[in-house]
């Protein structure tokens, strides 16, 4: 047999080494040679508590002691029924009646709401739907349903020949507005819904909508315009169409309220969440279902045809639920307000310095989500060369100095447009994002 040329462990890049992390605490990473970075993209918009928070481990442990696994088809457990009452309680008075689906991460929570979609229209008669309609430009998951309603082109192209396609349509990018506006993209949010509506009409087969309220990865923290949610919202509502809102990245505070469809006051039938559900101490992920589609289910064929080995693991939901109990004992969501908050304002706040650099375009974001867009050239808004790759440039000089960044392309088309997604723990003092913000500036003019 050849020598490998490779490591053990088959990791993201063969052409990278990666630090070897060791340790963590509050913002703080460290690495085996002593390195310290503080995690200014919560690694991909992940940890919200902090690191290194020892209750959140031990009440694991403790969980994993006294029974590790149960098969959710013949067991429940007292810790998964808790946890999924205090989750529709956190989710609001909109899910008031609905119910938990645990999964271990957000493409399982996003095979899964897409299944129940399509079993909750086969459930009230309306068989002929199926299809999942969903947004240019959107990231919902790794796995090929998932990838099916995704429009990072990068990360489907290969692999669309496995992949059954539904419409995708535009989704509103104030910085690059198509439509010629002068409105703050008031007027422009409703000619993108108008798109919605007009491939619901075309269909007449479509069983939901899938969207991210606050665009994660793919745009970087792309904030919608006033008026277009509430509008996509009607026109499914007017349809029958389930409305499936995927807050992997923007669920349990994130962006300063506990989901950030509250901001703009719209009610999807269903939320999909995931890493900071666990603030990323253990796999975990859930489908949130409001009353009307659990009741579909329930007072149909009683049984939803899904389900993954470890659905409800107790140690993960152990975990949750003193991810949980912390984020609300501490003010976690409150703190992550750009508007109020200590941590949200100070990102809003410094981040803001960032405009004056000459190859930062856009600065854009809400709560603790912020995206930070490079240009070639500020008056034109044109985009680096893909091959420069200056997000992982500026992300590699920020991570010398000590500072971890989520650097991303493909932003302008899907191949070009290089932004950084920046997405701190709630735990972040003002102090500290005042001296990222310095590194990071710092970064970026290196990177030139
Ligand atoms: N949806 C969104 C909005 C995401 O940001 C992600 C992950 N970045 C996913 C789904 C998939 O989650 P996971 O990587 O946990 O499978």
């Amino acid at each position: 047999m050849p020598a490998a040329t490779h490591a053990a462990l088959f990791t993201r890049s063969f052409h990278k080494s990666f630090p070897v992390a060791v340790r963590g605490e509050g913002v703080w990473l460290w690495d085996k040679s002593g390195k310290r970075y503080l995690d200014l993209g919560g690694s991909a918009a992940v940890n919200f508590i902090g690191h290194g928070v020892r209750e959140i481990g031990e009440a694991m442990a403790a969980q994993s002691a006294r029974l590790e696994f149960v098969h959710s088809s013949q067991f429940v457990t007292e810790e998964a029924e808790a946890f999924a009452a205090d989750v529709l309680e956190f989710a609001g008075k909109n899910f008031a009646g609905g119910a938990v689906y645990f999964t271990d991460g957000g493409s399982e929570a996003v095979e899964t709401a897409l299944k129940l979609a399509r079993q909750y229209q086969v459930e009230i008669g309306q068989k002929p739907r199926f299809q999942i309609l969903s947004r240019k430009q959107s990231y919902h998951g790794a796995t090929l349903g998932a990838l099916a309603v995704s429009g990072n082109l990068k990360r489907r192209e290969i692999y669309l020949p496995m992949v059954r396609e539904f419409e995708h349509v535009a989704m509103p990018y104030c910085y690059r507005c198509v439509y010629d506006c002068a409105d703050g993209c008031y007027n422009c949010g409703l000619e993108y819904a108008a798109e919605l509506e007009r491939a619901l009409d075309a269909s007449q087969e479509a069983a939901g909508f899938i969207f991210e309220p606050v665009s994660g990865a793919t745009l970087g923290a792309v904030t919608p315009p006033a008026g277009y949610l509430q509008r996509i919202a009607e026109l499914c509502r007017a349809r029958g169409v389930l409305l499936l809102a995927d807050e992997v990245m923007t669920g349990f505070g994130r962006t300063g309220r506990n989901f950030a469809c509250e901001h703009w006051n719209i009610a999807p039938d269903v939320l999909i969440v995931a890493k900071g559900i666990a603030s990323g101490y253990v796999p975990l992920g859930a489908v949130i279902a409001n009353a009307r589609v659990v009741e579909a289910l329930a007072a149909g064929g009683g049984v939803f045809t899904h389900g993954f080995t470890y659905n409800a693991h107790p140690v993960a939901v152990a975990g949750g639920a003193a991810v949980l109990k912390r984020l609300r004992a501490h003010k976690l969501v409150e703190a992550a307000d750009s508007e109020s908050g200590v941590a949200g304002q100070a990102m809003k706040e410094n981040l803001a310095r960032l405009r004056e650099l000459p190859s930062v375009g856009d600065v854009r974001g809400i709560g603790l989500l912020w995206g930070v867009e490079f240009v070639k050239d500020k008056k034109s808004k044109q985009p680096f060369d893909a091959a420069m790759t200056y997000s992982a440039k500026v992300a590699a000089r920020a991570a010398a100095r000590g500072v971890m960044t989520y650097p991303m392309q493909g932003c302008v088309d899907g191949y070009r447009g290089d932004h950084l997604l920046l997405a701190p723990p709630a735990v972040i003092t003002p102090e500290e994002v005042r001296w990222a913000v310095d590194e990071l500036t710092a970064a970026i003019q290196e990177a030139v």
